[in-house]
């Protein structure tokens, strides 16, 4: 077989998590939590397959379910999208981000990519026979921004569609209200539509609150939304998120989706939807976090690690180079093998290599993993 994706290799969270399992490491690799989830939530869904609640939904999705989300972007992001049209259940983000990319990528159209960037979107732009543009992060003083100049003087004839990610993976920064108006500004005079990818929304710290793209008109009327209930919900295996966009877009993008999954399974849906309906557990989530972004950075605060700043995510980035020259890719590994705890480099998430010492740790765990993971990383 040729391969259509000739550089593309099994993902770092994959050859990580198994590199962990092999050296019997504490996994703060890949993201997802090792704690589980509400346990009413799983009565919800058992409720809903004893029910016979099994055979397909509508196409895309449930009715109660986007009906819920209706109400909640409603409520945060003060967005009307109508549940019949303008609302989409997806198997996770990484299906809805396919899905988005298919539907509005042309053979030869150039996509602008945010670097570092989420592993999916270059092998999905480049499948739809994209062109992904790479504009890189400043990394400057240990901290990491967009630079809109750089990403404006990108743009060409041929630009079809900007992927924007906050809270971002893996640097932890977020998104404010300037940034989108500066976004706005760039592609107003374009037809330019954009991907928010805004899977960890409920994890945003220190008092600030997410700035959904869904709250900003102008942006929103050209874009595609996407959130997980994976992160939300602490069940990453469920692979259940959504997409919000305008009518037109939905359509297009749900005559992919029809024919990629045509629809996502009933009883977590429905579980999930009376979740929703009972609980308000996503208004908890950052200070849930939080907690374990402060317990985690204050436990490396006088380490040889350096802390990158964490405004939201459950991820945290470090800079190893007082302890070590090695790539990240090696240092990730011996972390694993020799100290017995698993990072992602952040490598992984540029396709150009840069020079940089940084490796990125899940927070997402008990407490007690995270003091045994602590006390190991503290040796160093
Ligand atoms: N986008 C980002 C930025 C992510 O971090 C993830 C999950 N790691 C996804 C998309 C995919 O989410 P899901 O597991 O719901 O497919
Ligand atoms: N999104 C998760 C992370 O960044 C992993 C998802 C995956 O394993 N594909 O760690």
């Amino acid at each position: 077989i040729e391969s259509k994706l000739p550089e593309v290799k099994t993902t770092i969270f994959s050859s990580m998590s198994a590199l962990a399992q092999q050296h019997q490491a504490i996994n703060l690799g890949q993201g997802f939590p090792d704690f589980d989830c509400d346990p009413q939530l799983i009565n919800y869904v058992h409720r809903a397959m004893t029910a016979g609640q099994n055979q397909y939904p509508p196409m895309p999705g449930t009715q109660i379910l986007r009906q819920e989300i209706a109400s909640k972007v409603s409520a945060l992001y003060q967005a009307h999208y109508d549940a019949e049209t303008e609302i989409t259940i997806t198997a996770g983000a990484t299906q809805a981000i396919m899905t988005s990319i298919l539907a509005c990528v042309h053979s030869g159209d150039e996509v602008i990519v945010i670097e570092p960037a989420y592993d999916s979107y270059i092998p999905t732009i480049q499948l739809a026979g994209g062109i992904p543009v790479l504009v890189g992060m400043r990394f400057e003083d240990n901290r990491f921004s967009i630079d809109w100049d750089l990403l404006a003087s990108k743009i060409s004839s041929k630009t079809r569609l900007i992927i924007i990610n906050s809270p971002h993976n893996p640097t932890g920064m977020t998104l404010c209200k300037a940034d989108l108006d500066t976004l706005a500004a760039i592609i107003r005079d374009t037809k330019i539509l954009l991907i928010s990818d805004e899977v960890y929304e409920h994890m945003v710290f220190d008092g600030q609150s997410h700035q959904s793209v869904a709250s900003h008109h102008a942006l929103a009327q050209r874009s595609f939304i996407i959130s997980s209930f994976g992160k939300t919900y602490h069940v990453t295996g469920w692979k259940v998120g959504y997409v919000l966009a305008p009518k037109l877009m939905s359509t297009e993008f749900r005559k992919i989706h029809q024919f990629n999954v045509f629809t996502v399974n009933t009883p977590m849906q429905v579980g999930i939807a009376h979740f929703m309906q009972d609980h308000q557990h996503h208004l908890n989530l950052s200070r849930f976090y939080q907690q374990k972004r402060d317990y985690f950075r204050e436990a490396l605060a006088n380490s040889k690690f350096r802390l990158l700043p964490c405004e939201g995510t459950y991820f945290q980035c470090v800079d190893y180079s007082a302890i070590s020259n090695q790539s990240e890719l090696d240092f990730a590994t011996w972390l694993t093998k020799e100290v017995g705890v698993a990072a992602i480099p952040v490598s992984a998430f540029y396709r150009e290599q840069k020079q940089n010492k940084l490796v990125r740790f899940c927070f997402a765990k008990q407490s007690n993993t995270l003091i045994n993971a602590l006390q190991r990383l503290q040796q160093i």
